[in-house]
């Protein structure tokens, strides 16, 4: 019998990012707990792969092709979605990518790309989420994906970094709005965690990049996806409903800021 503070039967979640990954990690552990799951991303291939691993293990998943740099697709997407479905009770907002570039040669192009879908992108999921939340007076739990970058300055991550503390601020300050809608709103920054986004595909380098993190981490080990879907799923669920405006690091110990 599931605890059921951890029990999403009958919630309906929004999962961006859900063709791989992290996001898919969180599509089918929100499903596993009961929920019912809308999957978005750009890529058709991999939403189709996540929604047959949900059915598979008997869960309820649908697919949303989805930029979610577009501000109206976004919106017209949950739209749909609630239409569909009714209302949302969890977004999780996970859909990012990856860029490294040395300041000095950072170009305008590389910024506006990044900033567009990890910080952006965000934003307007959670506005389109919240509205709907307030809209339906049932209260939620937005989560979003900042990073572990957000701790620590590195060579290269000047555009990542910056879009992921943009995210950090844009959860605290929604945290503090959406409140009194009983809508709940934090981000996890997870360390390194083993997906595509971290395969440096050439066997050496991955392993040169990941015993580099497995030396800095009390637990000696890297992160798997699921290790991040858990922590969507606490935040998700009723066992966290004290929790709002904070930032939670599924990190390994990496770093330990106040
Ligand atoms: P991933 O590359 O496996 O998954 C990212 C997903 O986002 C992909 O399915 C991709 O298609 C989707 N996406 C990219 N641009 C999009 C767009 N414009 N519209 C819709 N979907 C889009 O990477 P991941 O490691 O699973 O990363 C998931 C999130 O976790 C990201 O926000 C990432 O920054 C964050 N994160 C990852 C790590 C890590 O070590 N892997 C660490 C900290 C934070």
């Amino acid at each position: 019998m599931p605890l059921p503070a951890y029990d999403l039967t009958g919630r309906t979640a929004f999962v961006t990012g859900a063709a791989s990954g992290i996001g898919r990690a969180t599509a089918a552990l929100l499903a596993q707990a009961g929920a019912a799951v809308h999957c978005a991303d750009v890529d058709e291939k991999g939403l189709h792969d996540t929604r047959t691993l949900i059915i598979d293990a008997g869960g309820t998943a649908t697919t949303h092709t989805l930029d979610v740099t577009d501000r109206d697709q976004v919106h017209h997407v949950v739209e749909t979605a609630i239409r569909a479905g009714g209302p949302l009770h969890i977004l999780a907002a996970i859909a990012g990518i990856m860029h490294t570039s040395p300041v000095l040669e950072t170009r305008d192009e590389d910024l506006d790309r990044v900033l567009s879908v990890n910080f952006r992108g965000v934003l307007y999921a959670c506005q389109a989420a919240a509205r709907s939340m307030i809209a339906s007076g049932t209260g939620g739990s937005i989560i979003t994906m900042a990073s572990g970058a957000v701790d620590a300055a590195q060579p290269g991550l000047l555009c990542y970094s910056a879009s992921k503390a943009a995210v950090v601020q844009l959860t605290k300050t929604l945290a503090t709005e959406l409140g009194p809608h009983a809508i709940r709103v934090n981000a996890i920054a997870p360390g390194w965690i083993r997906t595509p986004m971290t395969d440096r595909h050439d066997a050496q380098q991955q392993q040169k990049a990941e015993a580099a993190m497995v030396r800095q981490s009390p637990l000696g080990r890297v992160g798997e996806p699921e290790d991040i879907a858990h922590a969507v799923l606490h935040l998700a669920s009723d066992a966290s409903s004290f929790t709002t405006g904070q930032i939670f690091r599924p990190n390994g110990g990496v770093a330990m800021p106040w």
